[in-house]
């Protein structure tokens, strides 16, 4: 469709929707947060994580930072209506239609909302503590074993210098991939759909863990839902 248009003048013209429909990226979730984007519920008090993650840190980091994010987007996208029928997905997959002044701040924020939603839904204990069907069957070819998929997913979280995250994404292109990405960086902007998001930041374990990231690494593994894990991998377009 792109092809067919011919000339700079025309593809200046088209609007950010067209822009997108006639370009590459469709993103690869299949659940998608419409502007004006709202602060989430858990699905879960506070305390239920206790001990891994204790209740004031998931209080502050839902209600503090994650708040934030939200408020900070939603401001910067009221000065661009032009965008405002793009889903926070599909923003991410498609930065280059975001005026150049606007860009940085929602990577940031529309990237922090999205990050941080996934997040709250990962995590709950009594889902299962470990990968079945499709995704387990993937985990094993991708990395040999759970065990070497958790080893390398940890020394992403762990070796990941400042803020940021470390996932588990299933790429357009097919199969899996562990990878890690600096301050509210979405893998949907490089084309890879998260299936496992890892908050890194000190906001999300320092009163808890101080400095220990590693015991905050090793917590998670016992409060992640892997039946969620299951059900975004089977959603990925
Ligand atoms: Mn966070």
């Amino acid at each position: 469709m792109l092809g067919s248009i011919g000339s700079a003048a025309a593809v200046a013209k088209m609007s950010a929707d067209q822009r997108i429909a006639a370009n590459r990226s469709e993103p690869l979730m299949v659940a998608e947060h419409a502007q004006p984007f709202v602060l989430p519920t858990l699905g879960y008090p506070f305390d239920a994580l206790e001990p891994h993650i204790d209740a004031r840190t998931m209080e502050i980091h839902l209600t503090k930072h994650h708040k934030a994010y939200v408020d900070n987007a939603n401001k910067a996208l009221e000065q661009l209506p032009g965008l405002k029928n793009l889903s926070a997905e599909r923003l991410l997959s498609n930065l280059e239609v975001v005026p150049q002044s606007a860009r940085m701040a929602l990577q940031n924020n529309v990237g922090g909302h999205v990050n941080h939603s996934l997040f709250w839904e990962l995590l709950m204990p009594g889902g299962s503590s470990r990968p079945s069907g499709a995704l387990a069957d993937a985990i094993n070819s991708t990395f040999g074993s759970f065990d070497a998929f958790k080893s390398t997913f940890s020394n992403a979280a762990s070796t990941r210098f400042g803020s940021g995250w470390a996932w588990l994404v299933a790429p357009r292109q097919g199969g899996l991939r562990i990878l890690s990405t600096a301050n509210q960086d979405s893998p949907l902007m490089d084309n890879a759909a998260p299936v496992i998001g890892l908050d890194v930041w000190e906001h999300a374990y320092y009163l808890k863990y101080q400095n220990k990231r590693a015991d905050y690494i090793q917590a998670f593994w016992k409060i992640l839902n892997w039946d969620v894990a299951g059900r975004l991998f089977a959603s990925v377009r």
